[in-house]
């Protein structure tokens, strides 16, 4: 019997992120919703946001464009236009703990995914910087990544799943995957599993080296 815990990145979309509340208020489970901030500045995309908020779940930053891995990002002010401007957005639905999920680049770990300068403002601003465990890859597959996503939750004790509320098809089968994995005597659960977190609260873990592109020292 293993815990859950539900992330939903690259939303907020108009159609599919109603959808995923609803489904979520259905198994009343909870989720961290890893926002977009170009999605932030689409009409009503503050007004989903704090759908998001008023529906008890929680906000983080998952970069404005969602382009380039931050760790290969090569202009120099990448920071700002990619976590501050996001941040700016943010404030103004969330006043909760800030959580930061770098763009991976078709779910993979390794140091492409923080810059030094990235990894310096996370840990100055009190950022926990949030990983993940398990990526069924709903993207690429509408109805296999159910599976996928299981077999992580049979195997692992705290599975952080990382899902995406921009495409309707895979979501689509959301309400039978919280169905299964409670019908398996799984449970949902709001902690983050540590070994996911390179940064907690601003402070650096051992993990952080495994994630920042050149020499750390
Ligand atoms: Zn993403």
């Amino acid at each position: 019997m293993g815990r859950v815990c539900l992330t939903f990145d690259n939303g907020p979309d108009p159609t599919v992120t109603p959808h995923v509340l609803d489904v979520l208020e259905r198994h009343r489970a909870s989720a961290l919703f890893f926002v977009l901030g170009h999605k932030l500045d689409e009409p009503h995309g503050l007004d989903l946001a704090r759908r998001i908020t008023d529906a008890g779940h929680r906000l983080g930053n998952h970069s404005y464009s969602h382009e380039i891995p931050l760790g290969v990002d090569e202009r120099p002010d990448h920071v700002a236009l990619e976590i501050e401007r996001t941040e700016e957005r943010l404030a103004r639905v969330w006043d909760g703990p800030k959580w930061f999920r770098p763009f991976g680049g078709g779910g993979k770990l390794g140091p492409h995914l923080l810059s030094e300068a990235s990894a310096e403002y996370l840990k100055t601003h009190g950022y926990t910087c949030v990983l993940w465990n398990s990526v069924p890859g709903d993207w690429l597959d509408a109805t296999g990544w159910v599976a996928r996503a299981l077999e992580d939750i049979e195997r692992q004790e705290h599975t952080l799943v990382v899902l995406h509320d921009y495409l309707p098809e895979p979501m689509e089968r959301l309400d039978d995957f919280l169905s299964e994995v409670v019908a398996r005597g799984h449970r949902f659960t709001d902690a983050l599993p540590p070994s996911c977190l390179p940064i907690v609260d601003g402070q650096p873990q051992a993990s952080l080296r495994d994630c920042i592109a050149g020499d750390t020292e």
